[in-house]
């Protein structure tokens, strides 16, 4: 199947004075991702959201959001939230986005249903913005960014400052948003939350891209598999004489067998146990957590 993509990035370079914020970006965001723009603090992940919303200037490098499909209209089909919108603490959640539909003429009285139905505080649209929970308060600004139906919908760090039930909550939005056929482009520095909810990663540090991709790609660049028998030097051996690599993760107990990435024979490696008369116990292809690549990446 070929993934059409709905932004290009080609060599985008800023600076601010002697800070080179970024460093020559380029990457792919394919039509129906959660992409998610992974990167400690300063990498340069808000500067280069500001660059997709026309807020900042690139010195150098192009951007392309829907391979030019809609001409200057392509901003009627992104919604964005770069920061926390000023809601009025006194007026309902349903009143708040009355006021963003006539500030920014996106959407209408029906859209404000339809986009307080699907961030979950319909029920509580009455009720005055500033009995929310920090959790609702995002769920309503998100809810801003959705009004006019966007298909493409950009997030700077969309769980900063929430407790993990607001973590959580905002994550479901986003899967139901994804799964509802939007592209969604988040700038996070929380890995876990990119490792979560999104399908490909790019990672930055001081302006330059590490590595991007599926974010099954970009966890492992090797298969380990974990092996356990009755009698593990048997089981060692029996790898041994098959030329396969294997280390012992003693800590757990394992025997465990290397194989580059996409390649491990599960199958085979169990049939062919089973004919040697080893019984495995345990068997498992183990995923490279992106902490480890996500550090191993960073680290100077
Ligand atoms: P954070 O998560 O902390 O916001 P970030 O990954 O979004 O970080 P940016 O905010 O894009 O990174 O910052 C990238 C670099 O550019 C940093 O070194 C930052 O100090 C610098 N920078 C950003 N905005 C400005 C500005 N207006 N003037 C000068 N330097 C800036």
């Amino acid at each position: 199947m070929v993934v059409s993509s709905i932004l290009q990035i080609n060599n985008i370079r800023k600076s601010y004075g002697p800070v080179r914020a970024l460093n020559d970006v380029s990457l792919c965001v394919p039509e129906g991702s959660v992409y998610g723009l992974l990167g400690p603090n300063g990498s340069g992940k808000t500067t280069l959201l500001g660059i997709l919303m026309s807020v900042l200037r690139p010195q150098d490098g192009s951007y392309n959001w829907f391979n030019g499909a809609f001409g200057d209209d392509y901003r009627k089909k992104i919604g964005c939230l770069l920061e926390t919108p000023n809601f009025y603490h006194y007026l309902s959640g349903e009143e708040n986005l009355r006021i963003t539909v006539s500030i920014s003429g996106r959407g209408n009285e029906e859209d404000i249903t339809r986009v307080l139905k699907l961030v979950g505080l319909f029920e509580r649209r009455k009720h005055r913005f500033g009995t929310y929970s920090l959790g609702m308060k995002q769920r309503l600004a998100i809810g801003a960014a959705l009004l006019g139906d966007p298909t493409v919908l950009v997030l700077d760090e969309p769980t900063n400052g929430l407790d993990p039930v607001g973590i959580a909550e905002i994550r479901d939005l986003i899967r139901k948003l994804n799964q509802q056929g939007r592209t969604i482009l988040i700038a996070s520095h929380l890995l876990d939350e990119v490792e979560k909810v999104c399908t490909h990663v790019a990672i930055l540090k001081k302006g330059v891209l590490l590595t991007d991709g599926p974010v099954s790609d970009v966890l492992m660049d090797e298969d380990v598999v974990e092996m356990k028998a009755a009698d593990p030097v048997l089981l060692q051996n029996h790898l041994k004489s098959q030329q396969i690599e294997t280390f012992v993760d003693s800590e757990l107990g394992l025997i465990c067998a290397r194989f580059p990435k996409g390649t491990a024979p599960i199958e085979e490696l169990n049939r062919r146990c089973m004919e040697q008369g080893i019984v495995l116990t345990h068997l498992l292809l183990r995923k490279k957590k992106l902490e480890t690549r996500f550090f191993e990446l960073t680290n100077d």
